[in-house]
């Protein structure tokens, strides 16, 4: 017997109650635990074994638990090729008539949740959106530089579904599931089509064909583009659509209001709690099934390429509701940032993987030489991705080229202040194709790192080094996009999908836009057909009590009154993610984050300053929500780093390397998600889901 969906009823209890183990953890564990992690219900925790053993045997019992396994993904079987052509033909219709008495929340507006919103809306339901910026179009999806991948072949260098499929699983170091990577492939040609519709403007070749270029981990060119402004085209493409829904009535629309809980009225999602942010009004909204396309938490490291709104609590405080949360610490960390140059930042700034295609990566061969780039030969220069992967050379996938940025820089070879830093040098390419071809192409991208830096990159070499960028981790789903709530549907960066332990490049807008213009509106169908369900209001019990769970936290967050700012909080728990949970990961280095990461809970809860009211716009205290969930994320992602005695992907143990220093997968061990249970006493349980691979071989990635 393994677990199924709806099988993990948590957390509905007031925010004041102590909280047991969940349905499956009281089993094991009891409700109650000693080791028990501070957190908004439990001020002070109990303590982490900092000196416990490293090693093979040390698998972080003390920190969680094993539950069942999960058995079903609701994937169909038969041939990989025709397995979403079967699960569309067998999942339930709603005749257009009836569609208008079902509706659907849905939690953001990005490129999943825009989508989402304009097909389902489109389709005759009823929408209601929400969204925390001024404008849906404010989405942090608009940020997206590079491109979308799809499998077009309209290069005819030999690409199809299956290469893109076959790169994908690869590419996420076999951590991913087939039958859902097969399917992104198959969609990714439609999305292309649908958004050319939209008018997006991709960029076009001399003959009128849209242009494609590369990303990481692939030798072909599927990437379509539109100059370093793709997700910017592609949400006001799909916003418009949205906009169109919006003035037909179909979808309502409220901007500026936060989703703080989650209704989950017997054992069904039903609705959310809301924080209109200008009022600070506490309002319930209830349908039929809620859909959650609220985007990445890596703003959980402080500093990242996000937004600096993205977070995570809608999913959060549907992880605390019973939602499993799945691989958390898979984060994917991006090659090509601009540098961190003081304690003071906030805020980090990608630049392009596409820049890869022309630019090329390299340090000088001696330690410690400080001379201009310019001077340095090109017999002093060490372009190392081409020297150690001359397959993929300058295109290898994020994780390798991230890692293999961080190991020049670790042995003294690095640039810049504080020797954190590799050269993107485009000399070469400048003096083949000119300088007016590679402004074409890269001008926006250019002009942001001379604006940040105040240097030209088109005369020196622009200083590139890693930085937090997405996470591969998310609520689980199935195959449906389902969660393990019944009727909780979670789209784009905020389910876990597709991408396995490591993202290629331009993948996340396909994913984003494959779940809500493709997959959901088939898959929520078949969820909602057995609808309209029973009304729930606010009189429900449910309902209330996620309404006081909101208010009595608000509460409590303003009534500390300490002394220390939220940022200052978010910030140190950044440092602590950074250093034992980024690019490199120790057992000794994940107790440690652990335990700090309790003690900075504790602090915050007792010493936090949020100033204001509730009831009005108060940024303190939507930060101050925030932070607390990212402690509480924090925590569980360093324990599933810690459990996960591999290294794959994104996710570096120091103790699981080859003789090469490479990534040392155990697929004996390590081959399945881990989706957790949240139980709030500092021991979450572990649902395994094991991973099989029948197309693709599972073997050692290499890109030399
Ligand atoms: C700088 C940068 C460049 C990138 N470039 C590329 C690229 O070229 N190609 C690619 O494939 N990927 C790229 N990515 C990744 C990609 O942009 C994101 O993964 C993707 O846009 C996420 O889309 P989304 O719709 O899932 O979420 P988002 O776009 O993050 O949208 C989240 C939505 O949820 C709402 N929301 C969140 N929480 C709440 C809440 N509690 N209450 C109410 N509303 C809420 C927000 O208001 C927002 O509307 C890039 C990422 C960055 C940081």
């Amino acid at each position: 017997m393994g677990f199924e969906i709806g099988d993990a009823k948590k957390d509905t209890t007031n925010a004041d109650t102590v909280t047991g183990g969940g349905a499956v953890a009281d089993a094991i564990n009891g409700p109650e635990d000693s080791n028990v992690a501070p957190n908004e219900d439990h001020p002070t925790g109990g303590s982490v074994n900092v000196d416990g053993a490293i090693g093979s045997g040390d698998a972080g019992e003390d920190l969680h638990i094993e539950g069942e396994p999960i058995v079903d993904t609701k994937a169909p079987g038969g041939p990989i090729a025709e397995r979403w052509d079967k699960r569309r033909f067998e999942a339930k219709l709603v005749n257009p008539a009836n569609r208008r008495k079902l509706s659907v929340i849905i939690v953001g507006t990005g490129l999943a949740g825009a989508s989402a919103a304009a097909t389902l809306g489109e389709a005759g339901y009823k929408v209601t959106s929400f969204c925390y910026q001024d404008s849906p179009r404010r989405a942090h999806s608009i940020a997206a530089q590079g491109g979308i991948n799809a499998a077009k072949n309209y290069r005819n260098d030999g690409d199809s579904i299956h290469r893109l499929f076959y790169d994908t699983v690869k590419g996420g170091d076999f951590r991913s599931r087939e039958s859902n990577v097969y399917r992104l492939a198959q969609v990714s040609v439609e999305i292309i089509d649908q958004c050319v519709a939209q008018g997006v403007p991709f960029a076009r070749e001399y003959g009128g064909l849209l242009d494609n270029r590369s990303f990481g981990g692939v030798q072909v060119s599927r990437t379509f583009y539109a100059r370093g402004q793709t997700g910017q085209q592609l949400l006001i493409g799909a916003y418009s659509a949205l906009e169109r829904q919006i003035a037909a009535g179909s979808v309502t629309m409220h901007s500026r209001h936060e989703m703080l809980e989650l209704i989950v009225a017997d054992g069904k999602a039903r609705g959310v709690v809301v924080r209109d942010m200008v009022t600070g009004e506490v309002e319930s909204h209830f349908a039929d099934a809620v859909v959650l396309a609220s985007g990445g938490y890596g703003n959980v490291f402080f500093l990242s390429t996000n937004a600096m709104g993205c977070n995570v609590t809608a999913t959060w405080r549907a992880h605390r509701k019973g939602a499993l949360f799945a691989n958390p610490c898979f984060t994917q960390i991006h090659p090509t940032c601009i540098p961190v140059s003081g304690d003071y930042q906030s805020k980090l700034t990608l630049m392009s993987e596409s820049l890869r295609n022309d630019g090329r990566i390299w340090v000088p061969k001696e330690r410690g030489d400080e001379r201009d780039p310019r001077e340095i030969s090109e017999d002093e220069r060490d372009y190392y991705l081409e020297r150690i992967y001359p397959a993929f050379g300058n295109l290898v996938p994020r994780d390798i080229a991230s890692r293999a940025a961080k190991n020049v820089c670790d042995s003294g070879r690095g640039v810049g202040p504080g020797g954190l830093g590799v050269y993107l040098d485009f000399s070469d390419a400048i003096a083949r194709l000119g300088q007016p071809a590679i402004e074409a192409k890269y001008g926006n991208l250019f002009d942001m790192y001379k604006q940040i830096t105040g240097e030209n990159p088109y005369e020196v070499p622009m200083r590139i080094y890693p930085a937090v960028h997405y996470v591969m981790g998310g609520l689980w789903v199935d195959y449906d996009l389902q969660s393990t709530i019944p009727g909780l549907f979670v789209t784009g960066e905020a389910n876990f999908s597709d991408h396995g332990a490591n993202r290629l490049g331009a993948s996340a807008l396909m994913q984003g836009l494959a779940d809500g213009y493709f997959v959901l509106p088939n898959t929520i169908a078949d969820y909602l057909a057995a609808g309209p369900f029973e009304k729930v209001d606010d009189k429900h019990p449910a309902a209330a009590e996620a309404v006081q769970q909101v208010r009595s936290r608000i509460e409590r967050l303003l009534a500390v009154n300490g002394h220390r700012t939220v940022d200052s909080f978010h910030r140190e728990l950044g440092h602590v993610m950074w250093d034992f949970c980024g690019m490199e990961r120790t057992e000794e280095g994940l107790r440690k984050a652990v335990s700090r990461i309790r003690e900075l809970k504790a602090e915050f809860w007792s010493d936090v300053k949020v100033t204001g009211t509730g009831e009005e716009l108060n940024q303190t205290l939507e930060r101050a929500g925030r932070v607390a969930d990212f402690f509480e994320l924090g925590e569980l992602m360093c324990i599933d780093a810690l459990v996960r005695r591999e290294s794959c992907g994104g996710h570096f143990r120091a103790e699981s390397q080859d003789e090469d220093g490479e990534a040392l997968r155990h697929d004996d061990q390590f081959a399945h998600v881990s989706a957790w249970e949240y139980t709030g006493n500092g021991r979450p349980v572990l649902h395994k889901e094991e991973l099989h691979y029948k197309y693709v071989e599972m073997k050692s990635r290499s890109y030399k």
